[in-house]
């Protein structure tokens, strides 16, 4: 069964998220606008980018509250770093909240003094090591019973599972190494779901 991924394309790298998919094979679209939502899709990407930004567009072409129903009835996410930020339940340094569908706290810009950026490599999962680029990136403060912790940097979870989303606070889609994707695409397409 051919797998067809959604990219939430509003703002932030989803060109590089695009790029990503296509080095793995994947077929994708884009949402833009609501009419998108009609279109058949399997999974979704939320990119990385100002995840305030992303939130707001989301709620003004009304594709939040599909999206998030879609998200709570099991649609496999892929998230890096601002849509880490949209699924979390609780934002511990912003007052907004956006979909709630991941059962963690986050703190935005919580790495990195003066760029907020840094490049360095940790275990991910079964994969080993992988390359992990962080900018301006939310640290997991919290993480709730049913959420699997598959990467960690500084004593901290990087990278997190719940249902059928995994969310990372680094930013794969940057780099040539699309492993932690192709783990995604992989358990989606032989499940159809993440867990
Ligand atoms: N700092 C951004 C935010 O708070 C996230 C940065 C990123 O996605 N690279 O939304």
């Amino acid at each position: 069964m051919t797998h067809r991924i959604a990219v939430l394309a509003l703002q932030g790298d989803f060109a590089e998220h695009e790029n990503a998919l296509r080095q793995c094979g994947s077929e994708f679209m884009e949402i833009r606008q609501r009419a998108d939502l009609q279109k058949s899709f399997d999974a979704l990407v939320i990119p990385g980018g100002e995840s305030t930004v992303i939130g707001k567009l989301l709620r003004e072409l009304e594709l939040f509250t599909e999206l998030q129903a879609r998200i709570q009835a099991g649609l496999p996410v892929f998230a890096t770093c601002a849509g880490l930020i949209l699924l979390a339940d609780r934002i511990e340094n912003d007052s907004a909240a956006y979909f709630r569908t991941l059962d963690v706290t986050v703190r935005r810009n919580a790495y990195g003094r003066q760029l907020g950026s840094f490049h360095t490599e940790g275990d991910f999962a079964t994969l080993g090591r992988v390359p992990m680029s962080f900018i301006r990136a939310p640290s997991i403060e919290r993480v709730g019973n049913g959420v699997t912790v598959l990467s960690e940097f500084d004593g901290k979870p990087t990278a997190v599972m719940q249902g059928n989303q995994l969310a990372l606070a680094y930013h794969p889609e940057l780099l040539a190494d699309h492993r932690v994707l192709a783990w995604f695409l992989e358990r989606i397409a032989s499940r159809g779901k993440m867990g």
